[in-house]
């Protein structure tokens, strides 16, 4: 069995799912059983987002304009896939799209938006995809059945917008799917998707059916989880900036979420987590040229004789500086730093703290950055120990990632000599204990330069095996 994800360019127009859908029925009637699942329609997620926020505002002409013009999309795209305009998949969108209505005035007439109405309204990207992946399924000859993620088993915790899947999802989702195996159906299931105990629609964060995908994966034991992009596999650096950047065939489990934390837009950070426990290998396709390599994923990646393997970037960052002279052993000033980013909800990129502990720096990203600022500055107004808090914007962090560095000698004095060469100042730096990455924060303007450096410097345009 495989499970197999298609992120939103492959789902992006009727030729686009079409072809995904093609690349699904090959292996169905080679006689291997596929669960898909597709993610919103490309643009869908983020203008759904921007439904929300307008109908929170008061905007509701723009919101109403917007869900138009995505209602237009999809029934178009229904009926270019050959569905009838009185045919069961229209009817099904319809119905979805006056339920989003219903929704969005709501949000209008309260003016407000929570946290868990904005996961029901992103929500229905995915839900109004998925049948559109079901009919181009069913016109290939293959009998499908779409389903949300919670009616596939992924049941989730209250973390709205970011909710992680609770133990029992790896039994529901046997149990729910199982049956339709049986009858020899596709199951084809909404990505980003779960839900919680009552019901309510969560969403697994940015990006995140890549992580569906490998939670079904791991709960059915897959043989493996292929994630197709309308790219090459994974690779040594962002090709937009790095013109000679190369396919990585191999990778770890490890490697891929540092680099995916990193920046490089690839997997959801967590989604290789499920498959670890079983071993269940990832092959991250590419949909344009099925049969090129791409990159396998698995517990240790085949070694290169390189050390480093990627050079990634997370831009829109901003720095955050607390000081004091009087903090030298003030270890409940750190508690407290913690403390406020966990009340935040702020996941820090990069955290370094000075041995004499005078100062500790945060790197959190740029929409963070004025409220956890202002929630520090509130917290030690009146502190002794804390003197000074300062504010840096447009930092991007610049990270290497690779298992071979685990040990090896001079990839920081290689790494920051190119830096250096470049003539750029760096303003940060942080390695983590696993010596699986080194990270460092520069000015934002430098990105580029500083990426094609440690590209050339580190030669990752010829990897050798
Ligand atoms: N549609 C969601 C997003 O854009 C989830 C995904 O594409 O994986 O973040
Ligand atoms: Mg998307």
């Amino acid at each position: 069995m495989i499970v197999m994800k298609f992120g939103g360019t492959l789902m992006g127009s009727a030729d686009a799912i079409q072809h995904s859908a093609s690349l699904v029925t090959s292996s169905v009637k080679a006689g291997t059983q596929v669960v898909v699942v597709p993610s919103a329609m490309s643009g869908v997620t983020d203008s759904l987002l921007k439904i929300a926020s307008s109908a929170e505002n008061g905007e509701i002409a723009f919101a109403a304009d917007e869900i138009a013009s995505i209602k237009t999309r999809h029934i178009t795209t229904a009926r270019a896939l050959g569905a009838a305009s009185d045919s069961s998949a229209v009817a099904k969108l319809e119905g979805m799209f006056s339920s989003l209505e219903q929704t969005v005035n709501g949000i209008y007439l309260l003016r407000e938006l929570s946290k868990r109405s904005r996961d029901l309204i992103v929500s229905f990207g995915e839900r109004l995809s998925a049948p559109l992946m079901t009919v181009a399924l069913e016109s290939l000859g293959v009998t499908a059945h779409d389903l949300t993620g919670g009616q596939a088993g992924i049941l989730t915790n209250n973390a709205f917008g970011n909710a992680r899947p609770l133990p029992a999802t790896y039994e529901r989702i046997p149990q729910r799917l199982n049956g339709l195996f049986e009858q020899g159906i596709t199951p084809v299931v909404t990505g980003f998707i779960g839900e919680t105990d009552k019901g309510a629609i969560t969403t697994l964060g940015r990006g995140g059916s890549d992580y569906t995908a490998t939670i079904i994966g791991a709960a059915l034991n897959a043989d493996e989880v292929w994630t197709w992009k309308d790219v090459d596999g994974v690779m040594t650096s962002d090709p937009r900036i790095v013109s000679d950047a190369q396919n990585l065939e191999f990778l770890s489990y490890a490697e891929i979420m540092e680099m995916a934390y990193f920046g490089a837009k690839v997997l959801h950070p967590l989604a290789v987590t499920p498959l670890q426990k079983n071993n269940i290998p990832l092959r991250v396709k590419s949909a344009a040229d099925p049969s090129f390599p791409g990159t396998l994923v698995t517990a240790n990646a085949t070694p290169l004789k390189n050390v480093v393997k990627a050079v990634t970037a997370v831009r829109n960052a901003c720095i955050i500086d607390i000081g004091g002279a009087g903090m030298v052993g003030a270890a409940d000033v750190t508690a407290q730093i913690f403390n406020i980013l966990a009340n935040l909800e702020v996941g820090a990129v990069m955290i370094s703290q000075s041995s004499s502990m005078a100062n500790i720096s945060l790197v959190v990203q740029q929409n963070d950055g004025k409220r956890t600022l202002e929630a520090l500055q509130r917290q030690f107004a009146d502190s002794e120990q804390v003197r000074t808090i300062e504010f840096w914007e447009k930092i991007s962090v610049v990270a290497i990632v690779g298992d071979g560095m685990r040990g090896a000698r001079g990839v920081a004095a290689k790494l920051f000599s190119a830096v250096a060469n470049e003539g750029i100042s760096i303003d940060m730096i942080s390695q983590g204990s696993s010596e699986l990455n080194i990270s460092f924060a520069i000015d934002d303007e430098f990105t580029v330069q500083a990426v094609k450096a440690i590209h050339a410097a580190f030669h990752l345009d010829k990897l050798e095996p």
